[in-house]
């Protein structure tokens, strides 16, 4: 299991805000820090960039580091990404990648051996054809997505998201001046969009559908059977694109063969998938993704790239070949210690009442109902909603978790269990106590 270098891990610079930043003193440091923002952002950041909400979960991780930089015990729920190493050929390939000279810009789409192994990656696992040339690598899925985002978007069109969806997806389709156009999906139906829900949300403006399979932030997974009938309200409308973030694809414990919305006839020409080497190989650092897209698109992604960033570094393009090409055995056992992690969070979440939780069946989030939490007191202190109850267990239990009004959903929060076994029973005995001293 890795130790993570903690030093390494800059977000967002506060450091001269948190010189003195103790629990204590903390929320008067941030006031401080986002009147400093208001007041100098006003005058020069664009509004662009103003309209643009920070990333939930990467402020909470950053918020937990610099607690535990301080000294405090905190255990860290909040981001989402493999606690493991990544395995040792792949980053022996890097290594031979920098002995090799690999060290001179890439091609602004990826090196053409990335391209095809992952065009063999998406024949051989997805049993899809895209050539290397519709596929361009980016600097993370979360690159790639934007890429994609950007090089099709235009003001004013919207993007259907079924909610809770993660983070980034809303920001990313207002940065290109679209429209998010959310449809809620609650516990009760495992967080999945139906075919009417998505259907009523179609309009004449729509121009994309964003769907994440397994879910961030609720680990749900759709059916073969759920996404047919998903398939069946798009048929109808050839105009819209299908974007389908796939970075999950192998944390899936449903026992079932992954299924890719890029197989489905039906959709043939307009999926763009999203995909990387971040968390099936444990490579968040290296920052490695892909879109796989028709040509028109994959073509617009790679000129976009080609004045913003370039070909993304070669070293990581190098290491993502191993990953692809070599040895699979270190997928499945990642997989499966999630698997066991899922089963022990499921049961003691379901130990603690009031929270209402259900079984994910990919990632490695757990999304709790905690409404009937909100409202109540610690002595003085109300916890009126999700934010101020992931505030309150970050401050009283030392466990940071992310509010669910993040991913457009109040009333949950999001428990990542991508952590020891150890860590996971700490901090649920942590959120029991801290929740049953609520009044
Ligand atoms: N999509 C989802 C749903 C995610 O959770 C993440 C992880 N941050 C990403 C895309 C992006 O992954 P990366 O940029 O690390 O490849
Ligand atoms: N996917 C992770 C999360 O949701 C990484 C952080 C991020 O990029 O948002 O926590």
């Amino acid at each position: 299991m890795a130790e993570k270098p903690e030093e390494h891990r800059s977000t967002i610079d506060r450091s001269a805000f948190n010189i003195y930043c103790r629990i204590g003193s903390y929320k008067f440091c941030n006031f401080a820090y986002d009147l400093y923002l208001i007041i100098y952002m006003k005058q020069t950041i664009s509004n662009r960039v103003q309209a643009l909400a920070a990333s939930q979960t990467l402020a909470m991780s950053q918020k937990s580091s610099e607690l535990k930089a301080q000294g405090i015990d905190v255990i860290n729920l909040s981001v989402g990404e493999p606690d493991f190493n990544t395995p040792d050929h792949i980053k022996a390939a890097a290594v031979r990648a920098i002995e090799e000279n690999y060290t001179f810009y890439s091609p602004v789409p990826g090196y053409m051996s990335l391209r095809k192994a992952i065009s063999e990656k998406l024949s051989r696992e997805n049993g899809i054809t895209f050539a290397p040339e519709q596929i361009v690598v980016g600097n993370g899925a979360k690159h790639s997505l934007c890429n994609v985002i950007m090089a099709t978007v235009n003001a004013g069109d919207e993007v259907i998201i079924p909610v809770p969806a993660w983070v980034s997806y809303m920001e990313m389709v207002k940065l290109a001046e679209g429209v998010p156009v959310t449809v809620a999906t609650g516990i009760e139906q495992d967080f999945k969009v139906t075919p009417e829900q998505l259907r009523a949300a179609l309009t004449p403006r729509t121009r994309a559908v964003l769907l994440c399979s397994p879910s961030n932030p609720t680990g749900s997974v759709y059916t073969r059977a759920e996404l047919h009938g998903l398939v069946d309200v798009l048929a109808e409308r050839p105009d819209v694109l299908v974007i389908s973030d796939e970075i999950y694809e192998h944390i899936n414990y449903t026992g079932e063969p992954y299924v890719s919305l890029g197989s489905f006839a039906e959709l043939e020409g307009r999926v763009a998938v999203i995909n990387g080497v971040s968390k099936a190989y444990a490579m968040t650092g290296w920052r490695i993704g892909y879109c796989a897209a028709p040509t028109d698109i994959a073509k617009a992604v790679s000129k976009l790239q080609g004045q913003m960033t370039s070909g993304v570094s070669s070293i990581a393009q190098k290491a993502a070949e191993a990953a692809y090409t070599g040895p699979q055995d270190c997928v499945e056992e990642m997989r499966r210690a999630f698997e066991r992690r899922r089963d022990l969070v499921v049961a003691l979440a379901s130990e603690i009442p009031d929270l209402k939780v259900n079984k994910p069946e990919g990632a490695f989030y757990l999304y709790p109902e905690v409404s009937a939490y909100l409202g109540k007191h610690f002595g003085e202190r109300e916890i009126a909603t999700d934010s101020d109850l992931a505030m309150y267990l970050l401050e009283e239990a030392h466990v940071a978790t992310v509010a669910g009004s993040a991913f457009c959903t109040p009333g949950y929060i999001r428990l990542s269990y991508a952590t020891s076994d150890d860590n996971i029973r700490e901090a649920m005995r942590r959120i029991a106590e801290a929740l049953a001293k609520l009044k």
